[in-house]
């Protein structure tokens, strides 16, 4: 895609900041030229730039490993368990009272930074060993101008989406017990919040005065998974908030269930700003809806990215349901059916 399309698709009726807005440069720059934020992204070690140096690069027309689902099941539920097992365990020491609510948040906040920021890392390690899709445009990183938004967007997430479900669903007194329903909730809960998030995100797109509030987002065509939380405040409450609370209050969890659904909805999220160029379907629901045409991959949101305002596609971000039963589902490019290698698994 030209440049000049490129900015045109994200005409809108504010006009979106100039291109070079996008532009990365200080993590080349000497670190005592950074400020206390630019230190605190660096230490984490998500950095493209930095982590994904020299990407491979591979023309469309090559063959795309795959990553089964179950391999990121595996990766996924053990990490989600640890902050449970310490919950219980806290559970059954304190004599059947667990942490007041505002000690919950502390420690569930903490435990899903620590878990979003290892999501983030392994999708640049697939990537610095898999390349990216549309290989010959470079990826964008952490913006220069962008870099307090950013952090921001971050907290954002993490405060406001686990406030949401303390608010909602703790329970001091409430044996954190795992249920046996688990995974049929990690599915129905992905199929719910994409259908809320379909109506709010293509609103955002067909809606002239509500695209305003999604064009900080679409600022970048070649996302990374550290821009998954880049959106301006009143998407960010839409995100963190609204599309949740709709799906809290359609399915009602209890708060452990409610906690591991968030850490497979928060992969799914950074998997889907990570363009990565291999098949992987979202897991919570990819096993089932592959055989259907209906799951979610990579470069489905990646192209997403490449277009702007009331001339995109594929707004679900968990499914393809939505996308598919509203005809606003797109072809894959390079990880289309056929140019998927079946004998080519991803090392997870
Ligand atoms: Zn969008
Ligand atoms: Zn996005």
């Amino acid at each position: 895609m030209k440049s000049e399309d490129l900015v045109k698709s994200n005409e809108g009726p504010r006009q979106p900041p100039k291109k070079h807005h996008m532009t990365t440069s200080w993590p080349f720059k000497p670190r005592y030229t950074w400020n206390i934020l630019m230190w605190y992204v660096w230490l984490l070690h998500v950095l493209p730039d930095l982590e994904v140096p020299n990407p491979p690069k591979l023309p469309k027309s090559a063959k795309v490993p795959f990553l089964a689902e179950y391999k990121q099941w595996l990766w996924i539920l053990p990490r989600a368990l640890v902050p449970f097992a310490i919950h219980r365990a806290y559970y059954e020491y304190n004599d059947g009272k667990a942490w007041s609510p505002l000690m919950a948040h502390v420690f569930f906040g903490y435990a899903f930074q620590v878990y979003a920021v290892i999501c983030i890392r392994k999708m640049n390690d697939l990537a610095a060993r898999y390349g990216y899709f549309d290989s010959e445009v470079k990826r964008d990183g952490v913006p220069d101008v962008y870099v307090t938004k950013i952090f921001i967007s971050l907290v954002f997430v993490v405060f406001f989406r686990l406030f949401l479900g303390m608010f909602l669903f703790y329970d001091p007194y409430e044996k954190p017990t795992l249920s046996p329903w688990l995974p049929v909730y990690i599915f129905a809960y992905a199929v719910v919040l994409d259908f809320w998030f379909y109506v709010y995100h293509r609103a955002m797109h067909d809606i002239p005065w509500l695209w305003k509030y999604h064009r900080v987002h679409h600022l970048t065509k070649h996302p990374n998974p550290i821009l998954s939380a880049f959106a301006d405040v009143e998407q960010e409450i839409g995100d963190n908030l609204l599309v949740p609370l709709l799906t809290s209050i359609t399915l009602r969890p209890d708060f452990t269930t409610w906690f591991i659904v968030q850490a497979f909805v928060v992969y799914t999220e950074t998997m889907g700003h990570s363009g990565i160029r291999a098949y992987i379907p979202a897991p919570a629901t990819g096993y089932i809806l592959r055989h259907l045409g209906l799951e979610i991959c990579v470069e489905d949101h990646d192209k997403h990215h490449s277009r702007g305002w009331r001339k995109s596609f594929n707004y679900g971000k968990q499914t393809r349901i939505w996308d598919t039963l509203f005809g606003t589902a797109r072809p894959r490019e390079e990880s289309r059916d056929d140019n998927i290698d079946w004998n080519h698994p991803v090392s997870f």
